[in-house]
């Protein structure tokens, strides 16, 4: 059966969703399909940070980039509210970034200097913020503004949010191949049916490059496996996020807190490790005694999509038309869709995407700026 749409979007994680949520406002008729469930990879095992200082050292446009995606998430939530009726727990908690060598030091009082609402504070400062905190610090870079969600929640309220506009999402329906002519893509076809489309994006999250290899076209990006767990306190004994090297502690709403996040390079497996778990509670033990009283939840494993420089890759594939991919967000997916969800629905209005991520030159390996 022959079915035609304006965008087909092959994936239903944070990123694919926000997409379809941009375009269906803006009266594209859309079609998302997954290969399994809505938001049922990365975008669920996601923190859910909103941590515009935690990867983005010493990159100026990235670090604008993050900023602005950050901070479109309070009208954003607000107009998913009103759409879906869901609440995504947001809480705008700020962050500590833990200095603890001189290295540690120089390298955060440099981002402080370039970030416009990052601070460094020292140690004192620090342990009167969170006095709970038993390690030894060398002071910490704080951000105010920065926040956390729920990753799987966020996810939920857009695809809900795109289908109460309109938006169709298929579950379950794996996308196998495209429908191409000439260096032209007009669809894709799952394993019963081929859909018709004017343009095709690729939100795979770390399938992209499978996805993508499909029609012969090369992304660079590996798989990072990451794992996490959650226990839940009497009262929270901190307020903030704090992030190390290795291990951060996101409080969450209703006394939860989450400890990650493990980090296993090109692997798609998904399990659980005791290793992996038994490393992570030895430092967040070590940094925080109090949770040593925290009553154990779960823990889960996902996969990030890493590309080789850590940007995204977001824009129209070299040598195609009418197929794009915005993918290889790796450790900010979440804090980075409603921006990418705003450029690639700019890029299908006809709108080049000239700011930070677009991708040049035939088949190349990374976006440029
Ligand atoms: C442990 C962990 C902690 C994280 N913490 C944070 C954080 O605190 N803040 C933050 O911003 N980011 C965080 N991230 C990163 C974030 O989760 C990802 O960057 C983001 O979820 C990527 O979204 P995505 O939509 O590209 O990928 P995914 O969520 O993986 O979605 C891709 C979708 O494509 C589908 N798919 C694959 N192949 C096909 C096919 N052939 N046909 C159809 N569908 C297909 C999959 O089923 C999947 O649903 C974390 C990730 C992990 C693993």
């Amino acid at each position: 059966m022959n079915k035609y749409y304006d965008v087909i979007i092959v994936g239903a994680g944070v990123i694919g969703c926000s997409i379809a949520y941009q375009l269906t406002k803006r009266k594209k008729k859309v079609l998302v399909l997954d290969k399994g469930k809505i938001g049922g990879k990365a975008s669920s095992a996601a923190a859910g940070m909103l941590g515009v200082h935690t990867e983005f050292d010493g990159d100026e446009d990235l670090l604008k980039a993050a900023t602005k995606s950050r901070d479109m998430f309070p009208a954003l939530l607000q107009e998913l509210n009103e759409i879906s009726g869901m609440d995504v727990e947001f809480i705008q908690n700020g962050m500590l970034k833990l200095a603890f060598t001189e290295s540690d030091q120089r390298a955060l009082r440099m981002l402080s200097a370039v970030s416009k609402d990052a601070e460094w504070i020292p140690e004192e400062e620090v342990s009167r913020l969170e006095p709970r905190l038993s390690i030894r610090n060398m002071g910490a870079l704080y951000a105010g503004k920065d926040g956390n969600v729920s990753a799987r929640k966020l996810t939920l309220s857009l695809s809900s949010s795109a289908v109460r506009l309109g938006a169709e999402i298929k579950e379950f329906s794996p996308v196998l191949g495209f429908l191409q002519d000439r260096g032209k893509c007009h669809g894709v076809r799952t394993q019963h049916e081929t859909y018709h489309s004017s343009e095709v994006i690729v939100a795979g999250g770390a399938w992209s490059r499978a996805i993508l290899s499909t029609a012969g076209v090369d992304i660079s990006g590996y798989p990072v496996k990451g794992e996490c767990f959650s226990v839940m306190l009497e009262s929270p004994p901190i307020k903030r996020t704090i992030f190390t090297e290795g291990c951060y502690l996101v409080p969450k709403q209703g006394n939860h807190l989450l400890v990650g996040a493990t980090e296993h390079p090109y692997t798609f497996d998904e399990s659980v490790t005791l290793g992996g778990i038994s490393r992570l509670m030895n430092k967040a033990i070590e940094l925080l005694p109090d949770l040593a009283y925290g009553h154990w939840e779960k823990a889960w494993a996902g996969v990030r999509p890493k590309t080789e420089r850590t940007h995204p890759l977001i824009g129209r594939v070299p040598g195609w038309e009418g197929l794009s991919v915005a993918s290889g967000h790796y450790r900010n997916g979440i804090l980075l869709s409603p921006l990418t969800g705003i450029l690639m629905a700019d890029l299908m209005d006809g709108n080049e995407i000239t700011s930070l991520f677009r991708l040049g030159g035939k088949n190349e390996r990374m976006f440029e700026k």
